[in-house]
């Protein structure tokens, strides 16, 4: 879910991109991204704020992660409080609810743990901008998105229309004045409507962002805890099998499929490009000052020398 914050952040660009459109709003204009993406950030300030966010991550106390008997246990007791003993079929049903139950706790746990981490509200929005542009956030429901374009199709030809009627009346009479209030009046509600299904997007994107940035934080299998083996039922022991929730991996699945792998590759890539810009900051200004001072530059990969720069010479009018 997202913030308060982060809400009124886009509802805020949302609101001065559009009030730059005045009349000239098309339903069937582009849309919701390319206006909201104007705050989009370089990918090295979001790939900075990145690894702000993992060092965040990795230098505080993790919440402590229940694991299985701490629900099957009791689930057991209850179950057995009549006297009479489960049969190995019922036990082995009590505990995949267990399961269930453990995974969904820790992802919670896990959850408000990283609500608490400064850096995740800029990443979050960045990467939720990120997947606006891609069409992320559009509802995979086909009745939703169909009504979504009938709505739009009926809003484009209601200002189709009332734009007709502005240019057929009269120069400065009365009809001209009516058709014009009709089409401001109209011009702002087809804008609510658009600016809805915008803040709608988003909040999917913000979701999806979330779970995607938790998993790129944390991205154990949650059935073997990263030990990639599997344990024998009702034992705490490894029974030399490859652990069936990774595959042997020891890591989690991404979320959201091909759109998280596509979101976890861009992730990367912002990283990279932090990296190399704090290269270049460091080379690109050490070759500034080599021009200045009037020396050979350094050879890229040289290590960078720290030259003062002088004063400048006082300006003669
Ligand atoms: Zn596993």
């Amino acid at each position: 879910m997202l913030t308060n914050d982060e809400k009124r952040g886009i509802e805020e660009i949302y609101t001065s991109a559009m009030n730059s459109s005045d009349l000239r709003v098309e339903a069937d204009r582009p849309g919701d991204a390319d206006v909201i993406i104007v705050a989009g950030w370089t990918q090295a300030r979001i790939g900075g704020a990145m690894l702000r966010l993992h060092t965040e991550y990795d230098s505080t106390e993790k919440p402590r992660m229940a694991d299985v008997e701490y629900f099957y246990e009791p689930m057991l007791r209850t179950a057995e409080s009549n006297g009479r003993k489960l049969t190995k079929e019922e036990r082995k049903n009590l505990k995949r609810r267990a399961h269930e139950k453990k995974h969904e706790f820790n992802v919670q746990q896990l959850s408000l743990f990283l609500e608490r981490l400064k850096a995740l509200p800029d990443v979050r929005q960045q990467a939720s901008l990120q997947m606006m542009k891609w069409g992320m956030g559009q509802s995979h429901d086909p009745v939703t998105r169909s009504e979504r374009t009938e709505v739009r199709e009926h809003d484009a030809e209601m200002l189709k229309r009332l734009r007709e009627a502005v240019s057929a009346a009269p120069e400065g009479s009365a009809e001209l004045e009516a058709a014009n209030a009709d089409l401001v009046a109209a011009a702002a509600e087809v804008d609510g409507r658009r600016r809805a299904e915008a803040r709608e997007d988003f909040d999917r994107c913000g979701e999806k962002a979330s779970a995607i940035v938790r998993w790129w934080l944390h991205q154990i299998c949650p059935v073997c805890g990263g030990t990639k083996l599997q344990v024998a039922e009702g034992t705490n022991r490894h029974n030399g099998k490859a652990c069936g929730g990774c595959d042997g991996t020891g890591k989690s699945e991404i979320p959201h499929q091909h759109e998280g792998r596509r979101v976890a590759n861009w992730m990367d890539q912002c990283i990279e490009r932090y990296r190399a810009s704090l290269g270049h900051r460091v080379y690109g200004r050490q070759a500034v000052e080599d021009a200045r001072a009037g020396v050979e530059p350094a050879a890229p990969g040289a290590s960078p020398r720290i030259r003062v720069r002088p004063p400048r010479a006082p300006l003669v009018a």
